[in-house]
């Protein structure tokens, strides 16, 4: 991969962090919010409660693939499949740089899931 590439895509992958970081911490704020004792608004909170746990959990994940994608950056790693070891294509790094997998072995592990 060329260096210039490697640039850009580490900058994204930064930003993408920082964002991440960004919202999870907003969203800890947000659970904290004090209930209201009426019975409906209780039912609401609740509600927005669970979706703002699915929603962090899985900003949490993706937080952990992009700064294993910064590692394996590090580690001079990045860009191979970690099931094949075949270089993904950079057109598929420019669209999700923190992906760990080729589209082949992707679209294998999303069949058996
Ligand atoms: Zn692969």
């Amino acid at each position: 991969m060329e260096k210039r590439e490697l640039e850009k895509l580490k900058k994204a992958l930064l930003k993408l962090k920082d964002e991440l970081h960004k919202i999870l911490e907003s969203n800890e704020d947000y659970s904290e919010a004090e209930y209201s004792t009426d019975e409906i608004d209780l039912a609401t909170n609740l509600i927005e409660k669970m979706t703002g746990f699915a929603v962090s959990s899985n900003f949490h994940k993706n937080l952990m693939d992009v700064d294993e994608a910064l590692k394996r950056i590090e580690n001079n790693t990045y860009g191979k499949c970690l099931n094949c070891d075949q270089n993904i294509p950079i057109k598929r790094l420019q669209v999700l740089p923190f992906t760990k997998y080729c589209i082949e072995c992707q679209r294998e592990f999303e069949k058996t899931s």
